[in-house]
């Protein structure tokens, strides 16, 4: 007797005898599968309930093996890059999900940390430090231990921030990467910008009216950290609208703001005096100084200047 398929197609039963034949040899290689029977063996199941789930169970193999072979992140040829199904069996029910990989949950811990660290000009190979990398000697070896502090205790320091000075190549930028990297680890979101290039930007934003939006993510951040400060040419247009309302907002709401500068913190104040013109300006310019000294501890950095590229 021929089977009828629709209105008109027959199959012979010898393709048929063939087709179920090759099936149940299939069923039998996947069912014995090294995966499959360890699992079955773990969980105390026999093969025949597993019948009705062979299409999840040869998924499932296909993705172990995917695994097993792991071309990378990029190249995962899984369903879902990243994850692979997996059996669960609850209360006698057995079901199939996706469980995120090692890769995926990497990934998705380098995106989180992208979305909290911002930046502005600073060189990708400087952001990428961490304190692991950081060689110590004489000249920064205090002020290492003070950004260790700074991180472990941020939570409880409220605006009081660091300030790190010194000549050119001593290791400050680098240091305060080691700094953001950790905070961003933690879950705070930093903001790290190059003070020159940044206050120059500044004005561009403000003729294409995306300044606001930028003021409020540096008001809000966290951390701030002012790299090279002091490097810029000051105008009282950066002190008035952009500096002293920013560090006002961030220290009336608890927020720390780092600096480096290879001035001391006299020599800035002379440096941020020097726009001056008359007594208000100068008022100004000493309140955002005084800001800056009353809510940073201050630490000399020096030592050979490690810097192989200038910039
Ligand atoms: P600064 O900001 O003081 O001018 P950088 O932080 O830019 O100096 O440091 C210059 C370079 O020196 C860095 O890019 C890095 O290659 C190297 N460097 C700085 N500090 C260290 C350190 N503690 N350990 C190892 N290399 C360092
Ligand atoms: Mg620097």
């Amino acid at each position: 007797m021929f089977k009828t398929i629709g209105q008109s197609l027959t199959v012979h039963p010898e393709i048929v005898r063939r087709v179920r034949e090759s099936f149940g040899e299939r069923k039998k290689d996947l069912l014995s599968h090294p995966k499959v029977t360890a699992w079955m063996e773990k969980e105390g199941l026999s093969p025949e309930p597993l019948s009705f789930f062979l299409s999840e169970i040869l998924h499932w193999v296909r993705e172990e093996e995917h695994c097993q072979a792991c071309p990378g992140y990029d190249e995962c040829p899984n369903m879902f890059r990243g994850y692979r199904s997996g059996p669960h069996l609850e209360e006698g029910h057995l079901y199939f999900s996706y469980e995120p990989c090692s890769l995926e949950l990497k990934h998705q811990q380098a995106v989180r940390q992208k979305r909290l660290f911002h930046s502005h000009q600073i060189p990708r190979e400087i952001l990428d430090v961490g304190f692991k990398d950081l060689e110590m000697d004489e000249g920064n070896a205090r002020a290492i231990r003070e950004a260790v502090l700074f991180c472990k205790g941020f939570k409880e320091r409220g605006a009081k921030g660091l300030y790190f000075y010194g000549e050119f190549g001593v290791g400050k930028t680098y240091l305060m990467a080691a700094i953001a990297n950790r905070l961003v680890e933690d879950g705070y979101s930093v903001y790290f910008i190059y003070v020159p290039a940044f206050f120059r930007d500044m004005k561009q934003a403000l003729a294409d009216s995306t300044f606001q939006g930028k003021l409020w993510e540096l008001e809000n951040a966290d951390c701030l950290i002012l790299d090279d400060i002091g490097a810029e040419s000051f105008t009282p247009w950066i002190r008035d609208e952009v500096l002293g309302p920013l560090l006002q907002y961030r220290t009336q709401n608890g927020k720390p703001t780092l600096y480096t500068s290879n001035l001391n913190l006299e020599q800035l104040a002379e440096h941020m005096a020097v726009p001056a013109k008359g007594e208000v300006d100068a008022m100004k310019s000493l309140r955002i100084m005084e800001r800056i000294r009353s809510y940073t501890d201050a630490y000399q950095m020096h030592g050979k200047n490690r810097r192989r590229i200038e910039r």
